[in-house]
């Protein structure tokens, strides 16, 4: 098993920087479904520029390369001690040439631990399977889309959607909900992996097991098809859209699996995933370790997804530079699309709880907040920004207000958007949120002309305080500092198409 290792290193970048062609497929169709000049055609035309340039430079499609989840098949006799180990030497390895983000934090210490090894990281599932090969299997799903997995115990009453009854009906109702409840925080247009039944541990690992199955195939049992098919229907009439912004597509997706059940539990699991839906896998010969053929995909180089460079301008575009003032901003309204430069600064959930308590190490008045964990490269004396795309922003709605207020913030840069508290704040303190595309690292990385230096990286490199300088930097406002919030009226819109969907339907 000489190249077993090597095969795995393989596999890890081929899925952190090339997404699969069932995917691929679906979010095409997903584009010729927006209307060009929207905000949801214009989040997908960056998707698919940012999907080209990572598989071009095989650079991570998103900066958070999740939990790597591996599901492992091996003969008789196999050594998988052996397996684990070198599975974890590739890990490392991947992690050091910036293919993955150390995302494997300490529990008890909130130390990230730098190689993405730790207790529990990677997740390997090992099966033994009457074949010679071996067969690997590997999900890599970010926070942002992890967070946005729900569970239900039915029977429950749903919010817009009445009761859901422990019948299909009532799978039906849980499912619908928790696109709902997702809204754009998953980097929608997601995919779903549910399962009914099972218990509450073994649910959502059947939920997420879904998530290996090919987007195109059809669930060998008439009754779930049907399912599947009705909610990826009907998910794409709740108006959600790609990234929250509304439009015709939410879902690209939906697979469901089941188990039985105790007699007192009913439980719907549901696994969601973003665009960036990372999942491949390769065949290797047991005696080398070799890949015999990959899963998902043959040896056909990845056709290109964009049909052009850069988001379409329109000569309406804001140019905005750091330091901003208030009357700047206060000339903002939900929908600008705003280019951004000058000196910004990152900061995610351990710099934010930092500051409630502490001076910034730079001067922040007038300045922007990045909610953004990046991957970095150190080369010689300089650092380098490998994938640098946003991270969801809700997170940090406990601290923003206090944040903008305290240090004099213009800008939070994010995705998702943000709640009632950080939109007074913007108002009051003159302010807007800034959505940027969830997912496009690479898309992002190409504006970012220097790294300038970085504070607080005891936090670990994601956690940490980047100050990067950045050019004609694209996104859109979606909330403003008069009051307006795209993500709340989206949200609401989206409740009342759901309540039209409250009716049983039979199965
Ligand atoms: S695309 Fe969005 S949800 Fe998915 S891993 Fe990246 S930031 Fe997280």
């Amino acid at each position: 098993m000489e190249h077993f290792k090597d095969s795995i290193l393989k596999l890890v970048i081929e899925t952190s920087s090339n997404l699969p062609p069932d995917v691929r497929r679906a979010i095409e169709r997903a584009i010729t479904l927006e209307t060009p000049g929207t905000q949801a055609a214009l989040a997908l035309q960056a998707i698919a520029e940012n999907v080209d340039m990572a598989c071009d430079t095989a650079a991570p499609i998103c900066q958070d390369t999740g939990m790597p989840t591996f599901e492992i098949k091996t003969p008789v006799g196999a050594n998988q001690i052996t397996m684990k180990k070198q599975v974890k030497e590739a890990i490392a390895e991947a992690t050091k040439l910036g293919k993955l983000r150390p995302n494997s934090v300490d529990i008890l210490t909130n130390k990230n631990t730098g190689d993405n090894l730790g207790e529990g990281t990677p997740v390997m599932h090992f099966d033994q399977w009457e074949n010679e090969d071996i067969e690997v299997r590997l999900l890599l799903k970010g926070g942002g889309c992890e967070n946005k997995n729900i569970q239900y115990s039915i029977p429950c009453t749903l919010d817009n959607l009445g009761r859901a009854d422990r019948t299909l009906d009532g799978v039906r109702k849980c499912i619908l909900h928790a696109v709902y409840q997702a809204q754009g925080h998953g980097c929608s247009i997601g995919a779903l992996g549910v399962s009914i039944g099972g218990d509450r541990t073994s649910g959502y690992s059947l939920a997420k097991q879904q998530l290996f199955r090919s987007l195109d195939d059809i669930n060998p049992n008439p009754k779930l098809a049907q399912l599947e098919s009705y909610i990826l229907e009907t998910a794409n009439k709740l108006g959600i859209g790609t990234m929250g912004f509304g439009g015709k597509s939410t879902l690209i997706g939906c697979k469901i699996g089941v188990a039985n059940r105790l007699p007192a539990s009913y439980f719907v699991s549901v696994a969601y995933d973003c665009w960036a839906f990372r999942r491949l896998g390769v065949v290797l010969d047991s005696k080398s370790g070799k890949i015999k053929r990959w899963l998902y995909k043959d040896d056909t180089p990845a056709v290109k997804m964009a049909k052009t460079h850069g988001l379409p301008a329109t000569g309406r575009e804001v140019q905005l530079t750091t330091p901003i003032s208030d009357e700047q901003i206060r000339s903002l309204r939900v929908g600008d699309v705003v280019l951004l430069n000058g000196l910004i600064h990152t900061g995610r959930d351990a710099l934010h709880h930092h500051l409630m308590t502490h001076d910034a190490p730079v001067d922040l008045r007038g300045s922007v907040i990045y909610h953004c964990g990046p991957v970095v490269l150190k080369e010689g004396n300089k650092w380098r920004m490998n994938a640098a795309g946003p991270t969801t922003s809700s997170r940090e709605e406990p601290y923003q207000a206090d944040i903008i207020k305290k240090f004099g913030i213009r800008a939070v840069i994010g995705k998702g958007g943000m709640g009632a508290r950080t939109l007074a704040a913007l108002s009051e303190f003159g302010a807007v949120y800034l959505n940027a595309i969830g997912g496009a690292a690479q898309f992002y990385t190409k504006c970012i002309t220097e790294v300038e230096g970085v504070d607080l990286l005891e936090f670990g490199t994601p956690e940490a305080m980047w100050h990067i300088r950045v050019k004609e930097f694209p996104a859109i406002v979606t909330m403003d500092s008069h009051g307006n919030s795209l993500h709340a009226d989206i949200e609401k819109a989206s409740a009342k198409e759901l309540a039209k969907f409250a009716e049983s339907v039979e199965f």
